[in-house]
């Protein structure tokens, strides 16, 4: 038998037989994992005001074997993120966050940086910050994270170095810029300032140091929000279902 002690974010519970309760938990070391807390409907001593979406806590759990199913032993709540379930625009914008966490990252993949990038982006939103910005952040960040960056070095095409002089042009099926030479902007190709290229630069690339977000204006906003639309929905090849709640 195998015990771990790990802080975790809680992103799904499910009923499971009578009294048991199945729940998937976000770990730094071991990334999404999923275990059973055995009678937890019935009694919550154990587990009290820790098992429900979204909560940082202090997780025990064991595993008979290796790969096996785990069971959850105790958590203790850290924080428990309660504005995310009680206000409508936070609760889609969060369990957005959570599910492209879950396509990007399966059970199993360890990402440290996606762990931390999640719970700030909770911290953020209970904070008040703007839902839109968080979420943009959130996702240039999680697609760089999941090998998905978007790449604003030079021209997809014809490979002209970007100056960041003049509008350029996102093609989805490149990942990548164009310029407008060899590329038009439309719907499908969503057209960005130089100014828009900067921020999704400083957005995939965080100078944590800085330890600050890029202030971000309304027209850059608007047009790094149609560009990872695209970016998004090429790379996964659908749209997220608790996208459709998000304007
Ligand atoms: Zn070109």
């Amino acid at each position: 038998m195998k015990h771990f002690r790990s802080q975790a974010l809680i992103l799904r519970i499910k009923e499971f037989g009578e009294s048991d309760l199945l729940v998937s938990f976000f770990t730094p070391e071991a990334g999404i994992l999923k275990g059973i807390a055995k009678a937890a409907k019935r009694s919550r001593k154990r587990f009290v005001n820790c098992l429900d979406h979204f909560c940082l806590v202090q997780l025990e759990y064991h595993s008979k074997k290796e790969n096996q199913l785990l069971f959850l032993d105790a958590c203790k709540l850290i924080d428990g993120f309660g504005q995310l379930r009680r206000d409508y625009g936070l609760l889609a914008t969060a369990s957005y966050l959570v599910e492209l966490t879950e396509t990007l990252f399966p059970l199993h993949v360890k990402e440290k940086k996606m762990f931390y990038l999640l719970k700030g982006s909770f911290e953020r939103l209970c904070k008040g910050e703007a839902l839109e910005e968080v979420r943009l952040v959130f996702e240039a960040r999680a697609m760089t994270l999941g090998g998905y960056a978007i790449a604003t070095e030079r021209c997809c095409y014809c490979g002209r170095n970007y100056r960041g002089e003049g509008r350029a042009v996102f093609v989805a099926e490149r990942g990548g810029i164009s310029c407008l030479g060899c590329r038009r902007e439309s719907e499908r190709y969503p057209g960005m300032d130089p100014a828009s290229v900067r921020a999704l630069r400083q957005i995939q690339e965080p100078d944590e140091e800085a330890g600050q977000e890029p202030f971000l204006e309304a027209r850059t906003i608007e047009e790094i929000k149609a560009v990872l639309e695209q970016h998004i929905i090429y790379r996964l090849g659908k749209k997220l279902k608790s996208r459709e709640y998000l304007g």
